[in-house]
Order: structure tokens, then sequence, then C-alpha cells
């Protein structure tokens, strides 16, 4: 079975992050298990999704992992050209959700698999899928909490999120949080008199811009990144019930995305303070009021030298991949953060065409990384040999 029709079945399974992804993982964990793939399921509190974590060879912590995770965005509002959840091929490209985030890795794993099944492996091979990646790397916390509990390692992890096949050694990390303002709601007729929540939600908007502006021009830098220093943006606000009501509450949901070297916790705390000193000349006339920051979700930077082993194996099978860092945020970061094990993020397509409509894979992204994964395969075909 080849990459490309893997891949016209993963497509079928609408695995949008709210619904469950039990099929997907019913088929994989089925497709892995017949070729002699030892299985192991991880699941949510709802027992409607799962991580899949499915391992063959002889065990030891040399192995190498290919990870994916199975869920994709949402199609809803979108203008795809046809049923996003069928593949389509028009020319030298394969249409469909998924398709580049990330289910044409996830095609490619399973063919190495079937392939690794046929040999006397050296070293295992594992094969990582996880859920709710899409909403913030949710599902796979669970999954490395349960590898580590069983002292699970290896000895590199590959991240098959779309880098074009570039090797992937960084990403920013990202921290999302809600800050509630309270005031002193009442009647509009008296505004002044009182303490409006949705004014103190702009006030902390203010702080945020202030925060960017100054790690803008004085804060840490990366050139490798298009925006090379950490970002703080206000994405939400909501407050209010009607016009003639001063509102008593309003919140402000943003986040940090930050460079490896920044600590998010502390610019929050930073800001914390900040907001803090904007109700100090009212603590008086409104004991009340008050800022309260929380963090909703967040997920570590990821970043890997490149002249560190596991960067050198990836370019031993692929010298032609230069290496990239990229915007957007994967698993990798928490691979290494729980399990410490060494890890880079490559994988066929762009994330320019993922979540769009019309989400494409190039048939070559997917050719060369069969390829690569066949070199990938051929060292698993030999036990390391033991230092002296
Ligand atoms: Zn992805």
């Amino acid at each position: 079975m080849d990459t490309i029709e893997l891949l016209d079945q993963l497509v079928a399974f609408k695995t949008v992050s709210k619904d469950s992804n039990l099929p997907l993982v019913d088929f994989a964990e089925s497709f892995l298990r017949e070729r002699g793939f030892i299985c192991r399921r991880v699941l949510d509190p709802t027992g409607l999704k799962a991580n899949l974590i499915a391992s063959i060879g002889p065990g030891g912590a040399d192995g190498i992992i290919l990870s994916a995770h199975t869920d994709v965005v949402p199609v809803a509002g979108q203008a795809w050209s046809g049923n996003p959840f069928r593949l389509r091929r028009d020319g030298d490209r394969l249409y469909g959700r998924g398709t580049a985030d990330m289910k044409g890795f996830v095609a490619a794993a399973l063919r190495i698999a079937d392939r690794a099944s046929r040999l006397a492996l050296g070293r295992s091979l594992h094969i990582a899928l996880s859920h709710d990646e899409e909403i913030g790397c949710v599902g796979v916390r669970s999954l490395l909490s349960d590898l580590k509990d069983r002292r699970f390692s290896a000895a590199l992890c590959i991240v098959g999120e779309p880098t074009s096949m570039r090797i992937g050694i960084g990403h920013k990390g990202k921290l999302a949080a809600r800050a509630t303002c309270w005031g002193r709601g009442g009647h509009s007729s008296i505004a002044p008199l009182l303490m409006n929540a949705i004014h103190l939600a702009t006030d902390v908007t203010s702080v945020i811009r202030r925060q960017q502006s100054d790690i803008g021009n004085n804060g840490l830098r990366d050139e490798a990144y298009d925006v090379p220093y950490t970002t703080i943006h206000a994405g939400k606000i909501v407050g209010g019930t009607a016009l003639n009501v001063v509102p008593d509450v309003a919140t402000v949901d943003f986040e940090i995305r930050h460079l490896a070297e920044d600590d998010p916790t502390i610019l929050l705390e930073r800001l914390q303070s900040q907001t803090e000193a904007l109700l100090a000349p009212h603590r008086m006339l409104f004991p009340e009021a008050a800022i309260g920051i929380e963090v909703l979700n967040a997920y570590p930077a990821f970043a890997v030298s490149p002249t560190a082993r596991a960067v050198t194996t990836i370019k031993a099978w692929l010298p032609e991949a230069g290496t990239t860092k990229v915007s957007f945020g994967t698993e990798a970061g928490l691979y290494v953060a729980t399990l410490g094990i060494p890890t880079v993020v490559i994988g066929p397509g762009s994330m320019d065409q993922g979540h769009t409509p019309d989400e494409f894979v190039d048939v070559a992204q997917l050719h060369a990384c069969d390829a690569f994964l066949d070199r990938m395969l051929v060292s698993l075909g030999r036990r390391l040999r033991r230092p002296a």
C-alpha cells in the first residue's frame, strides 16, 4: 500500500478536533497490529478520543519515534472547491483537509511501518498518534505522561509537521491567557461615579501594547524568525450587556508567542504588576475593582542546535535538506520537556497550505518523505555498536 492510497483513507476520517478521532485510531491500530506492532491507547476523559503508541522491534531506548497528530482544523466557513474529506488529485497536487497538516506524514509513517514489519529490526520503530493538537497540543500530554510513567525512551523523535521536508530546529512557545477585569456596574447616567470594566479592559490592552513595543525595541532577537522577537497581542475582548449599563466585568484574551530564550512566566508577572498599577489610584473608591490573569493554555518553545546529533542524523538521511525555524507550534517541545528525547520537526507539505481552504500537498513532497523514511529504516535495520 503506498502513501497516496493511505492518505486517501486517512483524509476520509473527519477528525476535526471537536469530534472523535476513534475511527481513524481504529484504522491505524488494526493496520499496525496486523503487522506485528504492539499498540497501546491512551484515552481522553470523555473516552471519545485517543492517543496511540505503536512499537515494533527489539525494545530498548535507542528506537525512533514518528510522531503525528490525527486531528485537523475545521472546514466550516471555508470555500472549498470540492469535498474537503475526499482526497482529490489535480496534476501534482493532492487536495483535502489535513493533506499538509498532517495526514500526509501519518500516511508516510504507516507505509514505512508496513515495510518495517517485514524486516528484522536492530532498533525499534514507534508510531505515536495524538489527538487535539490543533487546540493547543492538548492530547499528547496524557500520552507523554503515560510514556514517562512507563520509563519509555527513544534515541530520536521525528515530529512530521509540514516543513517542506526541511529540518525544523526551532519554533516559538505559546502561552494563552485571560485577564478578567472587575469594576463597579450600574446605570450609565452616573457612569463617572462607577468603574467601567470595559475601560479597564482597554487599559489592559494598552499595557499589552506597551509590552510589545518594549520587547520589540529592547528584547532578545532571533533573526531566523520572520518576527525575530517574542510577541504579545490581545485577540478577544468580551464585556457589556447594553449601552445604558456600565459593565462590571470584562475579559481580555491575549497570547504570548515567545522565543525559547524568553521565559513567558516572567513576562506574565510583569504584566500582572503593571495591571495592578492601573488600579492603584482607584483603590479607595472602588475596593472591589480587580484584574486577575489566568493561563488558559501553554506549550513550550522548541529549540535544537544545528550541530546536535539529532540534526546531523537527519542530515545524513537527507543531505540536501537545510534547516529552518518554523512559525507554527508543534508537539516537539513537549517531547523534549517531558521525555528528554532528542527531537526534530520534518514533514511533507507546507504550512502555507495548512488550515486553508483547498489545502493540498504536492505528490513530490510525499515521495521525498517516503525516500527519507526509507533511509531512516535502513538505519533501524542495524543495531548500534555498543561503546567500548
Ligand atoms: Zn499540525
